[in-house]
């Protein structure tokens, strides 16, 4: 079987795995680089490879809209046209469609809405959405949905969820191609536990390869994400990779790890990464500060990209008020580098059942993150202080 998800080690609630699709296996707990129109936003696929990234990310609806099904399917498929060899997973569109309020009419059978780009109309129904799937080749792909938004009343989420539920039950009959492209179901119900646990005990009666957590970070406070997390991944099956929709932070990622999670996806480190603000060890950087003008130390000096490899801070802060493309390339290659170093460093952990520590050592390290900028400047004397001194050969 393509897809077989295999648990290596456990740690608590976490696991270490290794889920295998037909374009390779992905090491799990991971975390997916998000190309929504087919590449990561500044990077090559083999720049993105060297990062380490396993699994890449992209979105039906955007490629529905622009270039078309039809087009990348002629050009052989999703890999052959995007040049990522790796596996690919894509998300429905369900939640950029529901985004898409005054711009789209739900109907039992499905949704119909405007394009962003062109108003054109067009329709997603749940047969459609997993062969529009299947024929881009994709190794894993995402149920329809209807992603609610927050807040939203109880029995109006719930309608929510039974039309996610059979569209789920629909979106199973409509495969044709198991073999090829492994299909998720996605657990809504909002922030209600009830729901929540209902989505979970539903789905996991379909025979889906996988099951993820959608509906989250709608903008519903931390605490109730962070709950959703908790009831939601315990509840879904065990033997079968979860995954967390469009979440987070470092911090955010490994509380969900720690409760079961195996995949995850997120803009977060990327986008930031073009902005200047700059993940490392001693916490967040944002590069555009006036302390970093003339620093000649790498933005970390334990980090393996790139960048950090050759390029002071004082560099990065230059090309990023300067606006400059190479900026927000450096910016993006660091951070998914940050993020994906992460990630291994938790599989690591859980394997020697040092996650607990991992996240003891993460709180005491982001609380010293909240003074970095005002220790950002160079200590005279220090290792890092000047010359090239700082820098890996
Ligand atoms: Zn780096």
């Amino acid at each position: 079987m393509s897809f077989r998800f295999e648990i290596h080690g456990r740690d608590g609630a976490a696991r270490v795995g290794r889920l295998e699709t037909p374009h390779g296996a992905i090491e799990t707990p991971a975390f997916m680089p998000v190309g929504t129109l087919g590449a990561v936003k500044g990077l090559t696929p083999q720049e993105l490879e060297s990062a380490g990234a396993q699994v890449m990310l992209a979105n039906l609806y955007h490629l529905s809209l622009r270039p078309g099904v039809e087009a990348i399917e002629r050009l052989g498929g999703l890999h052959s046209f995007t040049g990522w060899r790796r596996p690919i997973l894509t998300d429905s569109g369900g939640f950029q469609v529901f985004s898409l309020s005054g711009h789209r009419e739900v109907d039992g059978d499905g949704v119909t809405f405007r394009s962003h780009l062109d108003g054109e109309r067009l329709r997603f129904t749940p047969e459609q959405v997993v062969a529009a799937q299947e024929r881009l080749g994709v190794d894993l792909a995402m149920v329809l949905d209807e992603c609610p938004p927050w807040p939203i009343e109880e029995a109006a989420a719930e309608r929510s969820l039974e039309r996610t539920l059979e569209w789920a039950r629909r979106a199973v009959a409509a495969r044709r191609r198991p073999e090829r492209t492994a299909l998720f179901g996605i657990a809504q119900g909002s922030v209600f536990r009830r729901l929540r646990e209902r989505a979970a005990r539903e789905l996991a009666e379909l025979p889906f390869d996988g099951y993820a957590i959608g509906g989250v970070s709608v903008g519903e406070p931390e605490a109730e994400r962070r709950a959703v997390v908790e009831w939601t991944a315990p509840a879904l099956p065990e033997a079968r990779p979860r995954y967390l929709m469009g979440v987070g932070t470092p911090e955010d990622l490994l509380h969900a790890v720690a409760s079961g999670v195996d995949l995850f996806d997120c803009v977060l480190p990327a986008r930031n990464g073009r902005h200047g603000l700059l993940f490392t060890r001693a916490g967040v950087i944002r590069i555009k500060n006036a302390v970093f003008r003339d620093d000649p130390r790498p933005l970390d000096a334990e980090c393996r990209c790139p960048v950090c490899a050759r390029v002071p801070r004082a560099l990065l802060h230059h090309l990023v008020r300067a606006g400059e493309i190479t900026g927000a390339v450096y910016g993006t290659l660091h951070n998914l580098r940050y993020f994906l170093d992460f990630m291994a460093d938790l599989r690591q952990a859980i394997r020697s059942c040092q996650l607990g520590e991992r996240a003891r050592s993460r709180a005491v390290s982001s609380a010293d993150g909240n003074r970095t900028e005002s220790l950002a400047a160079p200590a005279p004397g220090s290792a890092f202080s000047g010359g090239s001194g700082g820098f890996r050969p």
